[in-house]
């Protein structure tokens, strides 16, 4: 067994810094395969490879305006003060998705919509509203009474892309604008990356499913689909194994399954000090490496990741407080170097704290907050009360404000380090 976490002793365990626990994590993470799916389906995807312009955009000469096509040397011309209205010869008409027939020469004009194809020979587009002609589609001449610069209103082939510029870098999220493109240059299939499949296993002989009645002693699995939600958010698709007894036996059994069928598998509880905590004890016998069994932080310091067979396992804490904070630090920056994005663990930024924050602690505090705007500055407020165990200040909660180890509470106004948890990051 390799890694460097010695493991006899579940109360003495060596904590690393999150920054560390998620360096160990990446480190041993593998990019997943691609697959052509259908732009529709592509949605939200990541690009499993760098997509380029396979043609200039606009394909062709076009116009931006409705109004006539014209050479601008035919114009007014107004270097000396006023000058002699344009009267110009009407050739056609070409609305967008026409071919125009004929060049405009000297003293000629074609009426083109926008989007409509430029005739040769024009040069400049004078719309509608400029010209006597506007409300006369039939109109056998124009009148131009000002001069207009030379390629006005006319996108140029090629103007806004050229063939071989890059439309969208590998692993990035394909969102409104990408589709866009895509779409606008043909790439019907679209070359993702396989969604990670992630398996989640609750280990907890108290646990419920959800459609079971309450009974003494029992709760709902309610970390399953917290995760299985986030999952998906990430990128992933979850798989669920439901739950397991405490029993060592069955939960190990239920792990190499999961680790087996999946990239991934996320466990809940089971993995502090208690008599019970049976993933301590599987985690103690592991057949492959354990990255880490405690991460210096708050909620969730008992949080392990072990590898076998080049597969992760990630195992949270049960307390649905440290469970969420957990995923967040740990499985969904592992999900998403999966799915090659650039950035797999967000950028944090600053925002000054709603409340005064009294708690003190040896570890950083990953506090469940909301972000506020308020007089064009960003305040972050904590959901409620951030011990582990409560769930209910999950709700509402768009961000981790990180409190770090200090001797003295912080007030109200300080400015607090806070981690995004909206994919594509906050605001
Ligand atoms: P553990 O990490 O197993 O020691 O569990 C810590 C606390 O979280 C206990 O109160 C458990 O009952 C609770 N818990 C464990 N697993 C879940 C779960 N899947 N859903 C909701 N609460 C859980
Ligand atoms: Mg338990």
């Amino acid at each position: 067994m390799s890694g460097d976490v010695s493991r006899p002793d579940r109360f003495r365990r060596r904590a690393v810094t999150p920054d560390e626990a998620v360096r160990r994590i990446l480190e041993r993470i593998r990019p997943l395969d691609a697959e052509t799916v259908p732009l529709p389906e592509a949605w939200n995807r990541r690009l499993a490879e760098a997509v380029t312009a396979p043609h200039p955009y606009p394909p062709f000469r076009r116009s931006a305006m409705d109004g006539y096509a014209v050479r601008a040397e035919d114009l007014p011309d107004e270097t000396g003060g006023s000058a002699e209205p344009a009267v110009l010869q009407v050739l056609e008409t070409v609305p967008a998705g026409m071919v125009p027939h004929r060049p405009v020469g000297p003293g000629q004009a074609s009426r083109v919509m926008t989007g409509a194809m430029l005739p040769e020979g024009a040069d400049t587009v004078v719309m509608l509203e400029m010209t006597d002609a506007g409300d006369r589609p039939d109109a056998e001449t124009v009148r131009i009474g000002k001069a207009v610069p030379k390629g006005r209103n006319v996108a140029e082939a090629g103007s806004e892309l050229q063939a071989g510029d890059l439309l969208a870098a590998e692993g990035c999220r394909i969102g409104p604008g990408e589709t866009a493109l895509l779409s606008a240059f043909g790439l019907a299939g679209v070359r993702v990356v396989r969604r990670p499949r992630v398996g989640i296993l609750s280990t907890g002989s108290e646990l419920l499913e959800v459609h079971e009645p309450l009974a003494p002693g029992k709760i709902r699995n309610t970390n399953a689909w917290m995760l299985a939600g986030s999952v998906s958010d990430a990128g992933g698709e979850p798989i669920l194994y439901g739950r397991v007894p405490d029993e060592p036996r069955e939960a190990y059994a239920s792990i190499l399954k999961g680790l087996a069928e999946c990239d991934l598998l996320i466990t809940t509880g089971g993995v502090s000090v208690g008599d019970r905590d049976i993933l301590t004890e599987i985690v103690s016998e592991w057949q492959g490496d354990v990255l880490f069994d405690k991460v210096a932080m708050r909620p969730g310091s008992p949080t392990t990741a072990a590898v076998r067979d080049g597969k992760l396992l990630l195992a949270l804490s049960g307390n649905p407080g440290a469970c969420f904070v957990g995923f967040h630090l740990f499985a969904a920056p592992a999900i998403r170097a999966m799915l090659k994005c650039g950035q797999p663990v967000p950028q944090t930024f600053q925002a000054r704290t709603a409340e005064p924050f009294p708690k003190i602690n040896a570890y950083a505090r990953y506090v469940r907050s909301r972000i506020e705007i308020r007089e064009g500055t960003i305040w972050v407020r904590p959901t409620g009360n951030d011990q582990s165990g409560l769930m209910a200040t999950i709700a509402g909660a768009d961000s981790l404000m990180v409190v770090p180890p200090l001797k003295t509470g912080i007030e109200a106004g300080e400015w607090m380090t806070v981690l995004p948890l909206r994919e594509g990051g906050w605001p």
